[in-house]
């Protein structure tokens, strides 16, 4: 089963992804995890990204096709995949249905989270995420058991360095310019869309998710 992710910053899709993949042994392709290890890693690709995501602006569309495709290519085949930040603009939808197609794949389910501008600044303004396992902690929501470190497998958190409150209002306005219009795209496909409120508990969401989902 191919599901995407789709919401704005900060609504869950990391933690959700996290936890279905774990639970259903799929694969999770999150884009904006590829492009931070690319930028550490220092690749062409990585410097180039950097001055995109410094500002929350989106990386063009033909690096980020590129670098999917390459990652959809490595996988092992007949494995479900979550898609998390990706497609991001028509221009990506457009394109990866086509990859897909040639691969022999569809997306099933398009699960849209959901969350107010205010629920969104407030989550992400106090995000911490694992550079190892892509586990997502909140200071006051949803603290790690031990300050400062992933409770699955001890790796120092790092609080992202576009997660401030300037960078944060434009990946917003972006949301809702660029990737919102994706929810009446998907809902035009075959695929089936749901949406689901990102506002409540981590396990009410998850409940929701698995529902959606009919696993
Ligand atoms: P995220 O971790 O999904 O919030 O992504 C962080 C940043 O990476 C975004 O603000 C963009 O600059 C870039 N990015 C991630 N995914 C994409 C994508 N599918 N298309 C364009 N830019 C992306």
């Amino acid at each position: 089963m191919d599901v995407i992710l789709l919401g704005p910053p900060g609504v869950g899709k990391g933690t959700q992804g996290v936890l279905l993949a774990d639970a259903m042994s799929w694969q999770r392709v999150v884009t904006g995890d590829l492009l931070r290890a690319a930028k550490d890693a220092g690749t062409p690709l990585g410097q180039q990204a950097q001055q995109y995501m410094s500002i929350g602006e989106l990386v063009p569309d033909q690096l980020i096709i590129e670098m999917v495709k390459e990652k959809l290519a490595a996988l092992p085949a007949g494995t479900g995949v979550l898609f998390d930040g990706f497609p991001r603009t028509e221009a990506q939808a457009s394109a990866f249905s086509m990859m897909l197609k040639a691969m022999g794949r569809k997306i099933d389910y398009v699960i849209v989270l959901e969350a107010s501008d205010e629920v969104l600044t407030e989550r992400i303004s106090g995000r911490r995420s694992c550079p190892s396992c892509g586990s997502v902690y909140n200071t006051v929501l949803a603290p790690p058991q031990r300050e400062g470190v992933c409770d699955k497998d001890g790796t120092p958190l790092f609080h992202r360095a576009d997660d401030t409150v300037a960078t944060v209002q434009n990946r917003l306005n972006v949301y809702s310019t660029e990737t919102e219009p994706l929810i009446a795209y998907y809902e035009g496909s075959r695929a089936t869309v749901h949406h689901i409120k990102g506002d409540q508990g981590v396990d009410e969401v998850q409940g929701e998710v698995c529902q959606a989902l009919g696993v």
